[in-house]
């Protein structure tokens, strides 16, 4: 029987026991167990917790060039080992290769750049009126992450918080932990301080919610489901930790009348359905002028034919499947109770895509007349399902996209690029792309709303791993 991943914790791989409790890593494809980790307990948390903690005052000390200089090996790391890596995410949560490689791991290593970027041009002590104003890393950041594009996620936590000078305990999502587990391999290599970088595998339950209530966590920072979001964010408040929330999404595409539909329809399919839409940003509520409704049906049908799901080990797949065959039941039911709720199937549905009788499977699934009132207007999905709406007026298609206790992202069509602007204002989410334009991994990433807590990406992510202090009396003692 093959070993569990073990902990990675102060710096060393801890050792399993003669029986360890282990999670087992189910590839989505096929649903064969391709690994295990250890299932961590509140006293690996202890530990990791205290390795960090010890670890805080050497790494916050230490200059802010070689910090960069370790944060440039790791996504120098991750770049040169893009195939091992893009080959262990597919296998864990059933992203094509040739995604993985490019969207996978090619955004964390443009991340990493982002981060260092930014690192490189803080500022250093401000004078601000009789007192100088400097920032200092938060502390021990505990970082919780899901499964849909899980080394993005993790790097985006662990490289703003290293970079910042802050000490990190890592708990990847049980789902896909193997990345996490290459990524502790090549953090191993660097070098570091023991204790800097931590990561405990387990589940949520057990070592999510320690690391939430440890006191010795200065700040949580979480990516996941608004549901865990909130349990999150009640238990850090025990010990009044900073949190910073990256939750879930019902993003708007608003179509205005003068847009092109064909291309319009294609980038919005790419929006709602590549990771087999598992991205929490995706475009899942297509608003499009209620006369043009006709047309549109047919576009977003026409659109799903670049998404037909496959085998996620060939280069030609576009679409793999689900993550797993939980997220699979959970699609699944959405689709049928919205079309029970009323809503008509115009492409997919919740069965089996043809050719495939096994794995996460599902296929691209456009619901035409979905009401406001129905849940599948109302919920997130997360899986690829796009639902049509007619809209009056822009008025009336502002008021459709705001209608939703999420905020994350939105994005407007118009042949009259200032007009787009226009409405992208109006919308009550943390990021809008114009006319098909996507994340910027240079520029803040967050929810309005329910969609979260902070921000991450560039300067802005980096921050949030920052204290201020104010030392008063002190504004002229820096030259
Ligand atoms: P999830 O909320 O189930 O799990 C996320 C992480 O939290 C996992 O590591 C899990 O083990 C852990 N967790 C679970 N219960 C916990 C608890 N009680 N205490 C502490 N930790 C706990 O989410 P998921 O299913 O892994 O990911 C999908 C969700 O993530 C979607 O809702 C999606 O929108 C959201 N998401 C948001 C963003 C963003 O940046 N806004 C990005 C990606 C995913």
């Amino acid at each position: 029987m093959r070993q569990p991943v073990p902990h990675y914790i102060d710096g060393a791989w801890t050792r399993p026991g003669p029986d360890p409790v282990v999670i087992d890593v189910i590839d989505p494809a096929t649903l064969d167990t391709v690994a295990g980790t250890l299932a961590g307990t509140a006293a690996d948390v202890d530990r990791a917790v205290l390795a960090a903690r010890r670890a805080f005052p050497v790494w916050s000390e230490v200059p802010m060039g070689e910090r960069v200089d370790a944060v440039k090996a790791l996504a120098t790391a991750l770049d040169t080992h893009r195939d091992r890596l893009a080959e262990t995410l597919s296998r864990e949560m059933g992203a094509p290769l040739s995604f993985a490689r490019q969207a996978q791991v090619g955004v964390a290593v443009a991340d990493l750049h982002a981060l260092i970027g930014a690192a490189e041009n803080l500022s250093g002590p401000t004078p601000v009126s009789q007192s100088l104003v400097v920032t200092e890393p938060v502390g021990v950041v505990a970082a919780i992450t899901p499964w849909n594009f899980p080394l993005h996620q993790i790097v985006l936590k662990a490289g703003a918080a290293l970079l910042a000078g802050c000490t990190v305990v890592l708990k990847p999502s049980e789902v896909a932990p193997l990345n996490a587990a290459l990524l502790a391999e090549f953090v191993d290599e660097l070098g570091l301080p023991d204790g800097v970088f931590n990561v405990v595998f387990g589940d949520g339950a057990q070592v999510g919610e320690a690391l939430c209530a440890h006191p010795d966590v200065d700040m949580v920072t979480f990516t996941g489901s608004r549901a865990v979001g909130e349990r999150v964010a009640r238990i850090a408040a025990g010990t009044i930790k900073k949190v910073a929330l990256e939750l879930g999404g019902k993003s708007a595409a608003v179509v205005l009348e003068d847009a092109d539909i064909t291309s319009a329809a294609a980038q919005v399919a790419r929006s709602c359905f590549a990771n087999s839409g598992q991205t929490c940003a995706a475009l899942t509520r297509l608003l499009v002028p209620r006369d043009l409704l006709p047309a549109w049906r047919t576009a977003a049908v026409a659109a799903t034919a670049d998404w037909q799901p496959g085998d996620p080990r060939l280069e030609t797949t576009s679409m793999g499947p689900l993550a797993s065959l939980v997220q699979r039941e959970r699609v699944r039911r959405h689709i049928d109770r919205a079309v029970a709720e009323g809503a008509h199937l115009l492409a997919g549905g919740s069965g089996f895509p043809a050719g495939l009788s096994g794995g996460a499977y599902i296929a691209p699934t456009v619901l035409g007349d979905v009401e406001p009132g129905m849940s599948v207007f109302r919920e997130e999905v997360f899986g690829p399902v796009l639902t049509l709406t007619g809209y009056d007026h822009e008025d009336h298609a502002v008021e459709l996209a705001n209608d939703s206790v999420y905020g994350l992202s939105g994005g407007v069509w118009s042949a009259d690029p200032l007009r787009a602007l226009g409405v992208a204002r109006r919308l009550r989410t943390g990021t809008v792309g114009i006319n098909g334009a996507g994340l910027d991994v240079g520029a803040p990433f967050g929810g309005y709303k329910q969609s979260g807590v902070g921000r991450e990406c560039g300067a802005a992510g980096l921050e949030e791993f920052l204290e201020t202090k104010t030392v008063m009396g002190a504004r002229d003692l820096l030259g």
